[in-house]
């Protein structure tokens, strides 16, 4: 474009005076084998046809930010309409050993209990791995239950429960 620039300014005063200088410019891009007008023409047909499209797509994308908040706006107001998010369960302030006021540290027992437990010491809590001690006999029921309450009945066929819920178990030895 500057080279262009400095052509059209090389050209005597005379002829740029008496040559429109439409006329010009197009002899100027014919010479250095640029768009003919025809192709000029085109290339603006292509350029309208562009811009006719660009508009479009920003007369959807206006119309997509309309329905989206339009979408908010329902949101918020089924949100206001719904009724508050039940509270949670509260937890417990106190060890879950029966009896015991201790502050919880870890898994829901007080400092002493935890420790015992990690020992496999706490009689009717699931204990660290799943081992449940009864009647000189290990029993290990799913991890999952590891520090939940338990409790062990029968003498040859035992039945294990997990906070009053029958679970499987099997056998250490
Ligand atoms: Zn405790």
């Amino acid at each position: 474009m500057r080279e262009l620039l400095a052509r059209l300014l090389r050209r005597p005063a005379s002829a740029v005076v008496e040559v429109p200088v439409r006329d010009l410019v197009h002899e100027t891009l014919r010479s250095q084998d640029l768009p003919s007008t025809s192709e000029f023409s085109e290339l603006k047909r292509e350029l309208a046809r562009a811009n006719q499209e660009l508009h479009q797509l920003a007369q959807r994308v206006d119309a997509l930010g309309g329905t989206i908040e339009a979408l908010r706006d329902e949101r918020d107001a089924l949100l206001a309409a719904s009724p508050s998010p039940e509270p949670a369960e509260p937890t417990s302030r106190r060890c879950k050993v029966p009896g015991c006021e201790g502050d919880p540290k870890s898994k829901g027992f007080c400092k002493a209990h935890y420790g015992s437990w990690r020992k496999g010491e706490l009689v009717g809590f699931v204990g660290p791995r799943g081992r449940v001690e009864h009647a000189s006999r290990v029993l290990v029921v799913p991890m999952r239950h590891q520090g939940e309450p338990v409790t062990v009945t029968g003498k040859k066929r035992f039945t294990v429960k997990v906070d009053g819920e029958k679970v499987a178990f099997e056998l250490l030895g």
